[in-house]
């Protein structure tokens, strides 16, 4: 299946996936209207160093420990896709301490975990890979 995957040579560190991903993720068909004002909570984050910046997300392991260490049945696979039921997230921290790749991210505002579900809005590549400046970050299957 196709996985986000990030080239971290070519990362500008612009932070644009970022807002692509939090407009992606809001629901709205407008992005001023999605994010004029407001604090993003994307799931995709940039991390910058002095030699090296790399976009990090849900990597969609095929034997994900997240979905094995969740202990309310939030976490599951669907085709692939680690995906989470709100609804079931008991914001335990669990799956963050689980995760080797330190994707996971809590969203204070709401009380509960959120995590990249490989958006693919519109029909068209998940928004952090088609709107990447750089191509930085690549959706394909490997
Ligand atoms: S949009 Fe691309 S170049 Fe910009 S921070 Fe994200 S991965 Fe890096
Ligand atoms: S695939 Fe979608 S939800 Fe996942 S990081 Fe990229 S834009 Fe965000
Ligand atoms: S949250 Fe972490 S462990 Fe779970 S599928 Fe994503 S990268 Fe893998």
């Amino acid at each position: 299946m196709k996985r986000v995957y990030v080239e971290e040579d070519w990362c500008l560190a612009c932070h644009l996936c970022e807002y692509w991903c939090a407009f992606s993720n809001s629901g709205k068909d407008n992005m001023v209207a999605a994010l004029k004002n407001k604090t993003i909570k994307p799931m995709i984050q940039v991390e910058e160093g002095d030699k090296i910046n790399f976009a990090v997300s849900c990597r969609h392991c095929e034997d994900p420990i997240c979905v094995k260490s969740c202990i309310s049945g939030a976490l599951s696979i669907e085709d692939g896709v680690i995906k989470i039921d709100k609804s079931k997230c008991v914001d335990c921290y669990t799956c963050i301490m689980a995760c080797p790749y330190g994707v996971l991210m809590p969203n204070e505002d709401e009380g509960i975990m959120q995590k990249c579900e490989l958006c693919t809005p519109r029909g068209t590549a998940p928004y952090c890979a088609a709107h990447c400046p750089n191509q930085a970050i690549i959706y394909e299957e490997r």
